[in-house]
């Protein structure tokens, strides 16, 4: 601990040695911790103490000293000050190396795997190899300017005001004509945009959607009210933008005043109420309101890992608990017996059937609950359901919660795929699973978010417990049977 008392205004200096979860630079002065936007790992920074709490304080670069060897110039204009990409100023090489090394380590370190078992089993990340206009789908807010007039942009880290930017360089170049259209919409029939002090104006957010394999493209203004002025001018400017493949135009009626984007419904305004795009081989039908994967090259490829370690032969009966829409239960149904998809929002789940009906899959079911709660309905002795023989979770970053590996663990499947959008509580659930008698077998982290600190990664674990068994190549169900036989004779 440090013994010096930080104050605000005070100068410090640091070198840099991690990253946090939201992208900014960590480092030590005297002891002390401080997080600083926008400083890098290798970087040795002079520093101005922003706000000092009792064990972590917050500083602004004043002077780069020594750069990171990572460190280059971002390439987009706007990058330091919009809150989307943290980390550009870092080569993407760097970016992909400081994303496997913290997998690695929080495997270690909150895992509690050694570096051989990790060096044996942690595979290369998966980057990309263009990281620039990967998303398919951009929320640009919309706000009045100094100058009377609306402007889009995006929010700066941790506040609400809009930094203006003509292209983002993660999104589609499209989309800044598109979004000039609905500005040049607005001036000319004066629309004002939201401000969310009083309440007042029209336009809060215009959505940009793309299907990257159709070519098709949605726009959807949210709105402060139920209707907009020259709905046909909007339509005008717009298809004078994008001929063929803007496919639907919508708006969203959202009156509330909290940060929620979206309101809860949607009309459509020209052409279709929803696109459909192609992913891991199965069709969606994307509403403006539906919930859809935002780096479809990415993935495939994390999702294509999943398929190959669930092993499916065509027989198996699987579980995909946190199956959002459906992605992944409905990849898989195609190679295995049965699928069964659990997840908590019903929306998505209304989603997850509609997205089977449409591909004529027969052999998904899905169900609205809580992964925790439907699970425990599954155990043995509960209900008619087979056993399952692959486990899938796609937690939230909290990740999976304690009484769900312990239902799974009771279920005893095969294998275990925990596919992790954060390698801190993956580490927590592996070393549950281990105790439980899970193996991890490999592990692939994925770069789904360039620039960005996050980083997925895909696991296959794999059951260890009926050793004896094993070598049978029993399935569960005989396994189970032969375990209650097993205790009937210890009865008698
Ligand atoms: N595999 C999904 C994405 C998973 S993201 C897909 O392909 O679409 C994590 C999902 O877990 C989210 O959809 C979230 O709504 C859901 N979720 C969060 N908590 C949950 C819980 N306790 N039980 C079930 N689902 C939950």
């Amino acid at each position: 601990m440090s013994e010096r008392i930080f104050k605000k205004n005070d100068e410090i200096t640091l070198t840099v040695t991690d990253i946090s979860d939201d992208g900014s630079g960590i480092g030590k002065s005297e002891g002390f911790i401080f997080f600083v936007k926008n400083a890098l790992p290798g970087d040795e920074i002079r520093a101005k103490v922003m706000k000092v709490t009792k064990s972590y304080g917050f500083a602004r670069i004043e002077e780069v000293i020594k750069p990171s060897a990572g460190r280059c110039k971002a390439a987009c204009s706007v990058a330091g000050k919009c809150g989307g990409c943290s980390l550009q100023n870092y080569r993407y090489e760097e970016q992909l190396r400081y994303k496997f090394i913290k997998v690695k380590n929080d495997l270690i370190r909150l895992g509690g795997y050694s570096e051989e078992e990790i060096a044996e089993r942690l595979c290369d990340i998966v980057g990309m190899d263009e990281p620039y206009r990967y998303r398919n789908k951009a929320q640009y807010p919309v706000r009045m300017g100094k100058d009377g007039k609306p402007h889009s942009g995006f929010f700066a880290g941790h506040t609400h005001s809009v930094i203006e930017t003509d292209d983002c360089l993660i999104e589609p170049e499209v989309n800044s004509a598109l979004l000039r259209a609905v500005i040049n919409w607005m001036n000319k029939n004066h629309v004002k945009a939201y401000d969310e002090e009083t309440g007042k104006g029209l336009v809060r957010h215009v959505l940009i959607r793309h299907g990257f394999t159709s070519k098709e493209c949605q726009v959807n203004l949210v709105i402060n009210g139920s209707k907009i002025p020259d709905e046909a001018g909007l339509v005008r400017l717009l298809t004078d933008v994008m001929k063929d493949d803007l496919k639907s135009i919508t708006v969203c009626p959202n009156t509330r005043r909290d940060n929620v984007i979206l309101g809860d419904s949607y009309r459509t305004v020209y052409g279709e109420g929803y696109i459909t795009d192609t992913l891991v081989g199965i069709t969606f039908k994307i509403s403006p309101l539906s919930f859809y994967q935002v780096n479809p090259l990415q993935t495939e490829k994390l999702y294509g890992l999943a398929r190959d370690y669930a092993g499916l032969t065509g027989e198996e009966e699987v579980l995909d608990l946190y199956c959002g829409i459906g992605t992944i239960s409905l990849m898989l149904s195609k190679k295995a017996g049965h699928v069964t998809g659990v997840e908590i929002v019903d929306r998505a789940i209304k989603d997850a059937k509609e997205n089977a009906k449409f591909n004529a899959i027969r052999n998904a079911e899905f169900i609205t609950g809580a992964a925790e709660d439907v699970i425990q309905t599954m155990l043995p002795g509960k209900g008619e359901r087979r056993t399952p023989d692959v486990v899938v979770v796609d937690p939230p970053r909290k990740g999976c919660a304690r009484s769900c590996i312990d239902a799974i663990l009771t279920l005893a499947p095969s294998r275990v795929v925990y596919v992790s959008c954060d390698p801190a509580t993956l580490s927590r659930d592996l070393k549950i699973f281990r105790e439980g008698g899970y193996e991890l077998v490999k592990a692939t982290p994925v770069d789904m978010f360039p620039h960005s600190s996050h980083v997925e990664t895909v696991c296959l674990l794999s059951n260890r417990k009926p050793d004896s068994y094993v070598h049978l190549n029993l399935k569960m169900e005989d396994y189970y049977r032969i375990k209650d036989a097993e205790k009937e004779q210890e009865k008698k």
